[in-house]
């Protein structure tokens, strides 16, 4: 079973990320960059799988400009077979990852593809359901469990209050909650040997694709500044202040 993996590349979680003075975007200048947190699960999923003898091959593709083959070589350590690129200025909008990636599935013709719940960055949530409608895919969103059972695929789901445990057939896309497993990292030579391994570039017209944005950013601004706290000598103060001056209680 062939295996698709999206990775995207994303500003590290540890870093606190400012605003642009123009508010036209988030300040990238010098800032580390990391594969995003869902899609490295995603790929811990589909690389246990093929250790486990049920896939047998694990594809990483990622959506982006050169600098997003750093992290197609962070799959490929992890433990991908092997990495498509495909070039585009930036990280393009949901629907284009999602019409791109349809472009890969068509090419590629895996039983699984593997997202991310969702982007770090945008906070989108929107690419692996878009997917699903394209491509007319069962999906599985927020899987914390996945099990194939001969030609199904079962998800179990976190919903509020639960787990939902859904079957699909395959082919049929997923996308990873936080504990679906927990993501190994890279050893020194399986970083060296992902240098070697196949990474293929494509640009959305090999793809049949035309990218075209549907969605402009108007502003990015940071969040307003907290207020400092104050504190009160006593329980009857307290309440004293929040009776009449935030009035939050009567
Ligand atoms: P989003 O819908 O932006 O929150 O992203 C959800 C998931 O879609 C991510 O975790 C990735 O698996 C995939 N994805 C989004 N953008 C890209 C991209 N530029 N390249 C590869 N995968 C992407």
């Amino acid at each position: 079973m062939k295996v698709l993996v999206a990775v995207k590349r994303v500003v590290d979680y540890n870093v606190k990320v400012r605003a642009k003075a123009d508010g036209t975007g988030a300040d990238l200048n010098n800032v580390k960059m990391a594969i995003n947190p869902f899609c490295e699960i995603a790929i811990e999923e589909a690389v246990r799988l093929k250790e486990a003898g049920v896939a047998t091959e694990v594809i990483a593709v990622s959506i982006g400009d050169k600098s997003c083959q750093e992290q197609i070589r962070t799959a490929l350590a992890l433990g991908a077979d092997r990495g498509i690129q495909v070039e585009t200025d930036g990280s393009p909008e949901p629907l284009v990852v999602a019409k791109l990636l349809k472009g890969v599935i068509a090419k590629e013709e895996p039983q699984l593809v593997i997202l991310g719940k969702q982007s770090i960055d945008g906070d989108n949530n929107q690419t692996g359901q878009m997917l699903g409608a394209l491509t007319n895919m069962p999906q599985g969103t927020f899987a914390s469990e996945i099990k194939v059972e001969g030609d199904k695929l079962n998800v179990t789901r976190e919903i509020d209050g639960g787990l939902q445990t859904i079957a699909l057939n395959l082919p049929a896309i997923v996308t990873t909650d936080l504990r679906l497993n927990e993501p190994r990292y890279a050893s020194l030579p399986n970083i060296m040997k992902a240098k070697k391994k196949q990474l293929d570039v494509y640009t959305p017209a090999d793809l049949g694709v035309e990218p075209s944005a549907h969605l402009t950013t108007v502003k990015v601004e940071p969040p307003a500044e907290r207020q400092a706290g104050i504190i009160v000598e006593s329980v009857e103060q307290l309440v004293d202040k929040l009776k009449n001056e935030a009035k939050v209680i009567s």
